[in-house]
């Protein structure tokens, strides 16, 4: 596991270009409506959900490559020749926005805020690691002409393929942000049908969407809902998202799309929900007694009803990000004072 959601961008970007490619199937959830549930490890790495109308198609979420999205495309391709007229992000993160560019006469739509991060996280960070990226090239190749001790060589030529498969890539790559940015909900209507793009509340980022089909009753929550799964926490409101699960379950829906995992009914949904409240209940008394953030993560371990998620080693984060919110609260919450007191007493 290595990409699910905000990316550790050298990295995970320098991988991008060896994902393995992903052949997932559209699975029928209803009639006109598929879920395209992909491997974590290949070009796709996010779900994406497609919905057939009368004269056009929706897509939700186009994957983590512009060949993920090529390969999307040719999935819709296998069931409808109608043309893509809408394409809506459920937020930034490049896993489920950079095949944006393969849609690109559909309307893009996405949250403002994710509209905001588009621009000033991921486009910002693209151009910095393909900067770095250059730099390092030009370091590998001086030290190659230098190099005689054959395995070195071979070390060497190894990352200068990489780095150059990397920038093939970030060639290859335009990023796509929404083009009709949301401040709240919106509805679109195809026909007879409608789609109900919702904004919940903040959880995985601050600018999460849902797509909702009432007449099917099925959801595309994005980010919102990691499906057997320890989520990425990089940009999370951990207890904010709990609410927004919530409001998530009021939905008269019974299949709920997760950004990543198989397509879950509300008890998944429910579980899920659970694995945060369980954490916010294990990480807080540490909390209250003053526990550090060092000994709080090196002590707590993953309960065991979800030792079978994927994705553990996200779980210390996902403490960390708990412990900090809650450590905020505290601190507000104590008088002027008594917070130095407690921070002393911390081990
Ligand atoms: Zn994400």
């Amino acid at each position: 596991m290595h990409s699910i959601c905000r990316l550790p961008v050298l990295v995970c970007l320098l991988c991008a270009s060896a994902h393995a490619k992903d052949n997932a199937k559209l699975a029928k959830l209803a009639d006109g409506v598929y879920a395209r549930v992909v491997s974590p490890d290949g070009e796709a790495v996010a779900n994406a959900g497609v919905v057939v109308w009368d004269q056009s198609v929706l897509v939700f979420d186009t994957h983590f490559t512009p060949e993920g999205g090529n390969s999307l495309l040719s999935a819709i391709r296998s069931v409808t020749p109608k043309p893509v007229r809408y394409v809506v992000n459920s937020h930034w993160h490049p896993d489920h926005v950079h095949g944006n560019q393969v849609f690109a006469s559909a309307q893009l739509i996405g949250s403002a805020n994710a509209r905001r991060d588009v621009m000033n996280l991921d486009l910002p960070s693209l151009n910095r690691t393909t900067r770095i990226t250059q730099a390092q090239m030009k370091d590998l190749r001086n030290a190659l002409a230098k190099e005689t001790d054959p395995e070195k060589r071979r070390s060497l030529s190894e990352q200068i393929k990489n780095r150059n498969d990397y920038l093939q890539y970030a060639s290859r790559l335009k990023i796509s942000p929404p083009i009709i940015a949301l401040d709240g909900n919106a509805t679109i209507r195809d026909g007879k049908q409608d789609a109900h793009v919702l904004f919940l509340g903040a959880g995985h980022t601050d600018g999460d969407i849902a797509l909702y089909l009432p007449a099917q009753k099925i959801v595309f929550a994005g980010g919102i809902f990691f499906n057997s799964a320890i989520p990425n926490v990089q940009d999370a409101f951990m207890l904010d998202w709990i609410q927004t699960l919530g409001r998530l379950l009021q939905l008269d829906a019974e299949k709920f799309v997760p950004g990543h995992g198989p397509v879950g009914s509300k008890k998944d949904v429910e579980n899920f929900l659970h694995y945060l409240e369980d954490l916010k209940a294990i990480v807080a008394p540490a909390v209250e007694r003053g526990d550090s953030l060092e000994q709080i993560t090196r002590e707590l371990k993953i309960p065991a009803e979800y030792s079978s998620y994927r994705f553990q080693n996200l779980f210390p984060s996902n403490v960390q990000k708990m412990y900090a919110e809650l450590k905020a609260i505290r601190l507000q919450s104590m008088p002027q004072g008594e917070e130095t007191e407690s921070e002393q007493r911390a081990p």
